[in-house]
Formats: C-alpha cells, sequence, structure tokens
C-alpha cells in the first residue's frame, strides 16, 4: 500500500487532467483526494476492533467498490457542496481507482497478498511481482492491537518509502499540470 500523500497526489493529478480550469473548485479537489484514499477507509472498523489491519486490503480494494464509491460520491458531492460537474463520477472513480493501481505496485507483507480487485466475480487477489513503490511497513500480523500497529508505523522506513512515492509519484502531477495548463 501506499501512503495516504501518495494517494491523494495520484488524486491531484486526475484532478488537474480531467477538470477544466473553468470548472476547478476546493470542493471538487478534495473531492478527488478523499475518492484517492477512500479505499483505505477499510482501517476504521479495525480501529473500532482493536485490531486496525483485520479488514484492510478487503473489498474496498475492488473495481466493484470504485464503482459504488464513484456514484456515492457523485451524489454526495451534489448534496453535500452543490457543487457540480459532467465529470463527477468519472472523477471520483478515477480517483478511487488510482488507489487500487498504487496498491497494486505496492509491496504486501501480509496474506491474502494483493488485492480482489474482481471482487464480487473473483476472490483471487493481484499485485505486481515487481513492487514499485516501498509501501506503508505495518505490523506484521493482522491481529496487532492499536497501539503495535502505530508503532509499526511511526519509522524511519515509512519516511523514505513516503520519499521515494513524492519522487515518482511527482512527475505525473507535472505532467498533469502542463497538459491542462
Ligand atoms: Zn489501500
Amino acid at each position: 500500500m501506499a501512503t495516504p500523500v501518495g494517494h491523494s497526489l495520484a488524486g491531484y493529478a486526475i484532478y488537474r487532467v480531467l477538470v477544466p480550469s473553468q470548472d476547478r473548485r476546493p470542493a471538487l479537489l478534495l473531492f478527488a483526494a478523499a475518492m484517492a484514499t477512500a479505499p483505505d477507509l477499510d482501517f476504521l472498523p479495525g480501529i473500532l476492533t482493536g485490531a486496525p489491519a483485520t479488514y484492510h486490503q478487503g473489498l474496498s480494494h475492488s473495481l466493484a467498490f470504485g464503482v459504488i464509491a464513484g456514484v456515492s460520491g457523485a451524489v454526495m458531492l451534489r448534496t453535500v457542496a452543490s457543487t457540480t460537474t459532467r465529470l463527477d463520477f468519472v472523477l471520483g472513480f478515477l480517483c478511487y481507482t488510482s488507489h487500487l493501481v498504487l496498491d497494486f505496485f505496492g509491496p504486501d507483507t501480509r496474506p491474502p497478498y494483493g488485492i480482489p480487485l474482481f471482487w464480487p466475480f473473483s476472490d483471487s487477489t493481484f499485485l505486481s511481482p515487481v513492487p514499485l513503490l516501498l509501501g506503508v511497513s505495518h505490523a506484521g500480523h493482522t491481529s496487532a492491537s492499536t497501539g503495535e500497529w502505530l508503532n509499526a508505523i511511526l519509522t524511519p522506513y515509512n519516511v523514505a518509502a513516503l520519499g521515494w512515492e513524492i519522487l515518482l509519484i511527482s512527475p505525473f502531477v507535472l505532467l498533469a499540470r502542463r497538459l491542462r495548463a
């Protein structure tokens, strides 16, 4: 998995490419970043039950969930922010999908390795044989408590992982800015 910063940067790049300058709004940018990080909300039920990683990289890391999230996000955007664009579903879905792409290219140290991209049609999980990201180092076992989980996250390795992500994704952000300059 990538860090929230890496996922948000990917969301920003998609926002810049997809949304014409006259339609850009802070609410839409926030929407893009939220959709790009949304699959990792699967930590929340685990945090509530005291073992944050229990449900991580499960169903929320599938394309089907991306469609559901894209539709729900677009409806919420229109309701809460009264902001509308013809591309709100596409923007939400692509940002959500960018999360799956980044996680696909990150290492995964806990079984089942990879993400269930094609759930509910297949339970198979997918992971790049060659990781491009360093990935976030977590507690090694799924039943780790919230304290163990936090201790395992706050490490120099994860600072390096964050730096590498910024280095790797920034060219895409710059390209996106140039394309829609
Ligand atoms: Zn994820």
